[in-house]
């Protein structure tokens, strides 16, 4: 080996790890599956010993002695993200933030937790404590954690009302380790927030969260059906503009992907519908029936509250039909399914939904959700793609952004690649800082490796540990 596993699991003694062979790759992967092209790189992917440290104390022993030994180490949440991006592309030690779970302090408006509490039980906890809830989480609510959604996620149910989790605000501070030899514990708040957040691990190992909470309420799970997709996502929108009624996720799913897919509501979706999934506040929910009445082909499918509770008992709850759920649910049942990330710029949404859809037909199949960026109501994309071939699916990028639709592709495991395509001057400079040595998620900022790399190529950037193995 490159690095001396065994020194180090000795020089960790008193702190948890494991070694099995099964138990380590197992916590080698995420949902990087989900990308025909990720499956091919990355299925081959290992780590050599999951850390699991239980303080901020083991953590900063870990990294010091993982330094000492030139050894990687790769954080890992609950290891849903979908590109990879837990994946330890170098080997080395997968540390497992699982086991540092406690929610520390709840006030007004404020939840402080170690980076390994679940998104779901953070909001069990301040609901409990004072009726309230994070502003959003994605739609893997209820096994992902908070670190790993700070680190590689990007928003979901909430953003209706609040924007990305990058959006100022939205965070309020950071703790993180660096990775030197003597590792220090930093503090981050306002501008430095963005060194780490969707950093995907690579500069800092965050110990320590605190997020703004917005006021709880039982929320709704309904869905509205009509005859076509783009009248559901006109209603989408023109609901989510309604400024005085409070939903909490709105998705327009096309025909025929709820009938497909969402075998549990099977007898809830009428062939042909597409679908508008939507949480709405039960307190909004008359404001809710007098707005439905402006859509006169708008039909109420499914409203949780006039089910009996023994009637929805195996019902997916909306949130878990949402965002990349709806994906989760197609793949399950037809493995040739993959998925984009579309951005549809305001002011134009609904005419570039429709004119991308119309040129693609069944190949690409709609899937949006209604977010408030920059104070404006506009959705973003998670349209279903019949995978065929990488040139295809390339091709079909190539479409949507000639079209006028940014694409945040997800078949790439690069921090540049599935974003911007540009290098953040800020996140590499906090590398060159807080990992000196480049131990930190190795491969996943193509600035750090590979300084030259020109993204207009349309190349796709390959780490060198696994060119040799493609
Ligand atoms: P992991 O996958 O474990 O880690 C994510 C990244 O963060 C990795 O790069 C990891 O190295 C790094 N990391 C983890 N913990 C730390 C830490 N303490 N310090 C530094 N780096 C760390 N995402 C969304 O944003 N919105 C969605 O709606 C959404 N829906 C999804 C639906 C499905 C079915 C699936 C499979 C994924 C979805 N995702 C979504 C992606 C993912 O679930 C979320 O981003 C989730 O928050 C990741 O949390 P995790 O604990 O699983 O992180």
């Amino acid at each position: 080996a490159r690095y001396d596993i065994a020194a180090l699991k000795t020089a960790l003694d008193g702190i948890k790890t494991e070694d099995n062979a099964a138990l380590v790759k197992q916590k080698s992967r995420d949902f990087f599956w989900y990308s025909p092209v990720l499956k091919r790189q990355l299925e081959h992917v290992v780590g050599d010993l999951v850390v699991t440290p239980r303080t901020r104390d083991e953590v900063v022993r870990t990294l010091a002695e993982a330094h000492r030994l030139g050894v990687p180490v790769t954080p890992r949440g609950s290891g849903t993200g979908n590109y990879g991006q837990a994946m330890p592309l170098s080997g080395g030690v997968i540390l497992n933030l699982a086991e540092m779970r406690n929610i520390t302090r709840i006030a007004p408006g404020r939840v402080t937790c170690e980076p390994g509490a679940i998104l779901s039980d953070i909001d069990a906890a301040t609901r409990a404590h004072s009726g309230q809830e994070l502003r959003m989480h994605p739609s893997t609510y209820a096994t992902a954690s908070i670190g790993g959604f700070i680190a590689g996620g990007s928003g979901g149910i909430g953003s209706i009302n609040w924007g990305g989790l990058r959006d100022l605000g939205n965070i309020l501070s950071v703790e993180v380790v660096t990775m030197e030899a003597a590792p220090r514990v930093l503090r981050l708040t306002g501008a430095d927030l963005a060194k780490v957040t969707h950093a995907y691990g690579t500069n800092g190992i965050i110990t320590e969260v605190e997020m703004p909470l917005t006021a709880a309420y039982p929320w709704v799970d309904v869905i509205v059906g009509f005859d076509d997709f783009a009248e559901a996502a006109r209603f989408g929108n023109a609901l989510g503009e309604q400024d005085g009624l409070l939903t909490k996720l709105i998705t327009p799913i096309a025909a025929p992907i709820p009938q497909r897919y969402f075998l549990r509501h099977k007898r809830f979706l009428p062939d042909g519908k597409s679908i508008v999934l939507v949480m709405v506040a039960d307190h909004a929910k008359d404001a809710f029936n007098l707005f439905l009445r402006r859509f006169s082909k708008a039909e109420v499918l499914f409203d949780a509250s006039q089910i009996p509770e023994q009637d929805r008992e195996g019902l997916p709850v909306n949130n878990e039909l949402s965002w990349n759920h709806t994906t989760l649910r197609a793949l399950r049942v037809d493995p040739a399914i993959t998925y984009l990330q579309v951005l549809y710029p305001f002011p134009h949404q609904l005419d570039l939904v429709t004119k991308i859809h119309a040129r693609f037909g069944d190949e690409v199949m709609g899937h949006l959700e209604f977010v408030r960026f920059d104070g404006k109501i506009t959705c973003f994309g998670l349209p279903l793609v019949r995978f065929t071939t990488e040139p295809r699916l390339d091709e079909i990028i190539r479409i949507h952004e000639d079209m006028g639709a940014p694409i945040f592709n997800p078949h790439r495991y690069t921090l540049e690649e599935g974003g911007m395509k540009q290098t953040d001057a800020l996140q590499l400079a906090f590398k060159r800082e807080a990992d000196p040595q480049g131990l930190l998620n190795p491969g996943k900022m193509v600035a750090w490796d590979d300084p030259a790399f020109d993204f207009a190529t349309g190349k796709t950037y390959l780490y060198p540990s696994l060119a040799a193995t493609l």
